[in-house]
């Protein structure tokens, strides 16, 4: 087994970056254009120490990373059994945005919470007077998570999630003619854009991974932010679909709870040991970050991260 260190975490970088010409930008985030293709940061958080590689000055939005918190916060609000009243726990082999996979198997209810159906049915069940307070409290809790209390939501991606939102909207409509919405769609809709609008560096993802991945305690006070019970429920998830329709290769190949998200962002959650943050803008047809996804496996071979075994 390896040692963590950066120059490990920096030879892996080179290593997984050719994987970048894989994959393709998603052209609607406002910042991102070719020249952001071939780029790849890692920042490792153990919770004495931090590693990074690459470029972890970048600032990008969450989009669907934003969806454990999501969950996480609903599980805090009306627990497990109403939460999953709305919502299944079992993955799914179509893409994330999937119109067909919401009528096609008879269930009024989405798949999971990490498919967008999923997560737009999920954010309505974050507690509030309005959407506006509604995410003040997504947002105080995931400064309270990462311990970052300068973390913002970007108003131009914001505006660009709803210019571009046609997709969202048609799952939120059908969710809503078969009961699967407790919340109007477009409230729900504005809710979920403005949490994929938030901003985040390679060291905030890893401070949500080392979260998740210990105790969920606040890293300032120690207080337990969330249940055991809850936290083991969103890493379980993670791990059957935070990758979407490649969450199995990836179960196999890192075996750790991961979320992706269509910005080439990733949260690694390796229980006991670390929080992982990446950033690779070039994603492949499945949403996922292609040299982030390399990277990954890698690490997971190195230190041999996979738990379920190692060989
Ligand atoms: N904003 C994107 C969407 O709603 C997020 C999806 C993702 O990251 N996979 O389609």
């Amino acid at each position: 087994m390896a040692q963590l260190s950066n120059q490990l975490l920096e030879q892996i970088v080179e290593d997984s970056l050719p994987y970048a010409s894989d994959g393709e930008v998603r052209p609607v985030i406002p910042m991102y254009d070719d020249t952001k293709k071939d780029v790849l940061g890692v920042t490792v958080w153990t919770g004495e120490e931090y590693f990074h590689a690459g470029r972890t000055d970048l600032y990008v939005p969450m989009q669907s990373t934003a969806k454990i918190v999501t969950l996480m916060l609903a599980l805090n609000d009306f627990g497990k059994k109403r939460v999953f009243d709305m919502v299944g726990m079992e993955p799914m082999g179509d893409f994330f945005n999937s119109i067909g996979q919401l009528e096609r198997h008879q269930t009024e209810k989405p798949f999971n919470p990490m498919i967008n159906a999923g997560a737009i049915a999920t954010a309505a069940l974050i507690k509030g007077g309005s959407v506006e307070e509604r995410f003040e409290r997504f947002m105080t809790f995931i400064r309270q998570i990462t311990g970052n209390p300068d973390l913002v939501m970007s108003e131009e991606i914001y505006e660009a999630e709803k210019s571009n939102g046609a997709r969202n909207r048609a799952l939120a409509y059908f969710m809503q003619s078969t009961g699967a919405m407790i919340m109007a769609p477009e409230e729900a809709l504005d809710l979920y854009f403005r949490t994929n609008a938030v901003m985040m560096c390679t060291e905030d993802f890893a401070r949500v991974g080392h979260f998740m991945a210990n105790e969920g305690r606040d890293p300032e006070t120690n207080i337990r932010l969330i249940s055991p019970e809850h936290l083991r429920t969103v890493k379980s998830i993670m791990l059957t679909s935070g990758m979407y329709n490649s969450s199995g290769q990836f179960a196999v190949e890192a075996g750790f709870p991961l979320k992706s998200g269509v910005s080439g962002a990733i949260i690694g959650a390796v229980p006991g040991r670390m929080g992982i943050g990446i950033i690779g803008p070039a994603i492949d047809a499945k949403g996922n970050s292609t040299a982030g996804g390399a990277l990954v496996k890698s690490l997971s071979n190195e230190l041999d991260l996979n738990m379920f075994g190692v060989i």
